[in-house]
């Protein structure tokens, strides 16, 4: 049987060779592609009640015309032609702009379906459409689909193209899915599904075909991320490190607290990953403040153990220095060698440290994305860790192994994020979660005012100050423009100048060079500024204990998790600490989204409200999302399915047969063709 993906589309008649170029455009290849370009939306042809219909909808009706045809012109070209017509009980008036061509075939008694606009007031109807009786291309009664076009390409042609290819094609469509799990969820056959999608036989056969695809598409997805991980867990290129478990222990007893039972948990998560064969790949996620890097740096200090190097890689200097300087609290007893790689330093010091890192004179060095590129060369490099935004794709892995290191990774990321979202994007890892707080936080507190209270919010600042405190103050966002953001922080400051005269008052964002935001991050940590003035460029991770006030400008403008993670660069050191939110919120959500914050110090249970108020899309922002666009699911929607899709698949991965069974060989193609997921586990 002949691979409806290996079909140019030009073999769909009708589609020539400049059309497939168009079609090219959209992504659409060959036959395949093309039958599976879905419609975004339908049109409703379905006769209409008009008892049923509102004003202003776009509907369909069938009747009988009561009256000739009256035709009025204006000027050579425009026209206006109405009728009586009575439909059911009704006694109505359809209009036609422009049509007059029509006029000769229209008379009293004849009995058709029109589209058009319905006028509630005039019980009338403007027509866009008329179908005579007998005529066979009617859409009378059905639900066409309406594709995403553009160019040459028409929502006419290519609704013709796709039933052409349909018609001819539609019998190669092979299923994909095994036979059990048709069985378990009722699903539609694959071809059925697809031509039903395009042309459904009324709602409900349309949301059929919906549940099938969706559930292929999230079933192939998380198979595709199981396979990939299972195939990276049998591999035995990793390194299997000769932990030393006594030291690890002893070093974990010496720390001046207790780990938390979920540090605990994890620790052993990751030291197990550490002695195995294979490259461990596993994400850390735990709210702010929750003792991450203290798991990193037992992590570090088992690898060392191990006598293999370990980086601890982080998004900007400062907090590279921060991580290099409590690392180095910790590690002091017993004679590990750090040492920090980051743009700063001169030549020379840095020819120093590569020169070191390769003999494995140093044995943990912190720093930023400078740390894996092609002049860095470890003598035996052991474990990686890196925070989200340097998420280890394969393209990083292949890099080190081509240098012929494949480490351990080890992923840190403080945005707790829900399950459903977890597996998608970050379903190819094994996710470990830090779910509690060390005991004995203060919770912070949280309040949410109206602009109106500023006056308040500003000797709230004063007095934290006079108490020796800091404050941060973050101003309002201005969705997609970043220039009008540093102007409203520029602005800002200047109104908290004039407004405290004898406090000094310092300024961050996003316009400044690295080397200004250091300044400023490291006058405000050593206490020589009271107030810091910023946007969001605040680093997530920056820690200054002594800060107690968080004012939020406009605070309805951020997302829930932002909040929260502004909110956690307060409340680390021993004294109380708040967080103020300023913003008066128009909707209801707005004032939901304010009300949660101020409910709940519980990042998970932020993550998991903010996902319900504004769906996953808008929940990972736009930039970092990571999240694969699905054709038809859509993850605000179809969480459930998502959710056993995930079972099913790991399921399956599981089963020792799936690997050498007829179900795996089907699929194979399948996943290869849907690049879905960065690299491809199947190499
Ligand atoms: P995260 O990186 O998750 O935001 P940190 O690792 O910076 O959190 O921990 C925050 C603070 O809590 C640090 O000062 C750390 O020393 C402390 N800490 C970590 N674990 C514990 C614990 N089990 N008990 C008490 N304090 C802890
Ligand atoms: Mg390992």
């Amino acid at each position: 049987m002949r691979d409806l993906y290996q079909i140019p589309v030009s073999e769909v008649r009708g589609v020539g060779k400049e059309k497939a170029a168009e079609l090219a455009e959209f992504g659409i290849r060959s036959v395949g592609d093309l039958i599976e370009y879905y419609p975004f939306r339908y049109e409703d042809y379905s006769i209409r009640d008009l008892s049923q219909v509102k004003d202003g909808e776009k509907i369909t009706i069938q009747g009988t015309l009561a009256s000739d045809p009256v035709l009025q012109m204006y000027g050579r070209s425009k026209s206006r032609m109405l009728c009586k017509v009575v439909v059911d009980r009704f006694f109505i008036s359809a209009v036609w702009f422009n049509q007059k061509f029509l006029k000769d075939k229209l008379s009293s008694g004849l009995e058709l379906v029109l589209t058009g606009k319905w006028d509630q007031k005039r019980l009338q109807i403007t027509v866009s459409e008329t179908e005579f009786p007998g005529k066979r291309n009617a859409n009378a009664g059905t639900l066409q689909p309406v594709y995403s076009v553009g160019g040459a390409i028409t929502q006419k042609w290519i609704r013709k193209a796709i039933s052409q290819a349909l018609q001819q094609f539609g019998a190669l469509v092979r299923e994909v899915l095994p036979e059990f799990l048709l069985r378990k969820y009722d699903l539609m056959p694959r071809s059925e599904a697809i031509s039903a999608l395009h042309h459904p036989d009324g709602t409900e056969h349309g949301q059929r075909a919906r549940r099938r695809i969706v559930y292929e598409e999230l079933f192939l997805f998380q198979l595709k991320l199981h396979a990939f991980r299972a195939v990276n867990r049998s591999r035995t290129d990793g390194l299997a490190q000769q932990v030393d478990l006594p030291k690890v222990r002893a070093f974990v007893r010496a720390l001046p607290f207790t780990l938390t039972e979920s540090q605990k948990n994890v620790l052993a998560d990751i030291l197990r990953d550490l002695q195995e064969p294979y490259a461990m790949n596993r994400l850390l996620q735990g709210d702010v403040g929750a003792g991450k890097t203290v798991v990193a740096a037992a992590a570090l200090y088992a690898a060392y153990t191990a006598g293999n190097q370990g980086s601890l890689m982080v998004p900007t200097e400062i907090l590279a220095e921060q991580h290099k300087r409590s690392l180095d609290k910790l590690f002091e007893p017993y004679g590990i060698q750090t040492a920090l790689l980051t743009g700063s330093l001169t030549d020379k010091q840095r020819r120093e440290v590569l020169a070191s890192l390769q003999m494995g004179l140093i044995d943990v060095v912190v720093g930023t994305h400078a740390l894996i590129q092609e002049d860095v060369f470890f003598r035996r490099l052991g474990l990686v860790v890196t925070d989200e935004q340097h998420r280890f794709g394969v393209q990083q892995r292949s890099i080190l192994r081509r240098k012929g290191m494949n480490p351990d990774v080890l992923t840190m990321t403080a945005t707790p994020i829900p399950r459903t979202l977890a597996i998608t994007a970050f379903g190819d890892m094994d996710v470990s979660t830090l779910r509690e707080l060390p005991k004995g936080r203060k919770p912070i507190e949280t309040y949410w005012v109206k602009h109106s209270m500023l006056e308040r919010v500003l000797g709230f600042i004063a007095r934290e100050a006079e108490a020796g405190r800091q404050s941060y103050v973050i101003c309002p966002l201005i969705e997609e423009s970043e220039k009008l953001d540093v102007q409203n922080a520029i602005d800002v400051h200047v109104q908290l100048q004039q407004h405290f005269p004898s406090l000094r008052v310092g300024l961050l964002h996003g316009r400044m060079s690295a080397a200004e935001k250091d300044e400023v991050m490291r006058a405000f940590k050593d206490n020589g500024l009271h107030v810091l003035v910023s946007t969001t460029v605040i680093e997530v991770g920056v820690d200054v204990p002594n800060a107690t006030l968080m004012v939020i400008y406009d605070a309805d403008r951020f997302g829930l998790s932002q909040l929260h993670q502004l909110r956690g660069r307060v409340g680390r050191g021993e004294h109380q600490s708040y967080c103020v939110l300023i913003s008066d919120p128009k909707t209801d959500v707005g004032k939901e989204r304010m009300k949660a914050m101020t409910e709940t110090n519980d990042g998970f249970e932020i993550a998991r409200r903010d996902l319900e108020l504004r769906g996953p899309g808008d929940f990972f922002g736009t930039k970092q999302s990571g999240m694969p666009d699905f054709r038809v699911a859509d993850l605000s929607l179809d969480f459930e399915t998502m959710e056993r899709a995930r079972d099913d698949a790991a399921a399956l991965v599981a089963d020792s047969e799936f690997w050498t069974a007829a179900v795996y060989i089907p699929l194979r193609d399948y996943l290869q063709r849907q690049q879905l997921f960065e690299g491809d586990p199947l190499d």
